[in-house]
């Protein structure tokens, strides 16, 4: 199945604090460009970033209490079409399977995740940022069906427990 995505794109962005200055450099710079979308961040990245582009931008909870999940489940739900997330490679965080969780999720769901200043450069000069793309969305009919002969193994809702 392909999801077509609209010129107008939904765009996460998260930093960890040793990354959220290469964001705002990078932001910054790009702020015409992210004018054009519909922007969404963990908490304090966003409040940061809407003061320092004067754009409005949906803040989540932030990353260590619970906004990393909640971009992810935006982006299993299909509300988010591009990550950028400038992770830290050289601090562990207390949120480290929050983290992990979201970059998995990203890949489940064939979401463009741009985890440097470079892949965000490449990324959002590409035509594609400005035109519509057609995003495949893998198949997983195959995992929900082995999941439900599961259950009906188990002997359905009675069978539970
Ligand atoms: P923050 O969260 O924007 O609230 O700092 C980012 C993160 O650590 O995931």
């Amino acid at each position: 199945m392909a999801l077509v995505l609209k010129p107008r794109k939904r765009i996460g962005l998260v930093a960890h604090d040793n990354k959220k200055q290469d964001l705002i450099d990078w932001a910054r710079y790009n702020r015409s460009v992210l004018a054009a979308h519909d922007l969404v961040a963990t908490g304090t990245t966003g409040t940061i970033l809407g003061r320092e582009l004067d754009l409005p931008i949906t803040c989540l909870q932030s990353g260590p209490l619970g906004g990393d999940l909640q971009i992810g489940a935006m982006i299993a739900d299909g509300s988010i079409d591009f990550l950028v997330f400038f992770w830290d490679p050289l601090e562990p965080q207390p949120h480290d399977t929050d983290v992990k969780s979201l970059l998995r999720i990203a890949v489940v769901w064939n979401i463009p995740v741009a985890c440097d200043r470079a892949s965000a450069d490449f990324m959002i000069s590409s035509p594609l940022m400005t035109g519509s793309y057609e995003r495949t969305v893998p198949d997983y009919t195959a995992h929900n069906v082995r999941a439900i002969s599961i259950a009906e193994e188990a002997g359905g809702p009675e069978g539970a427990d």
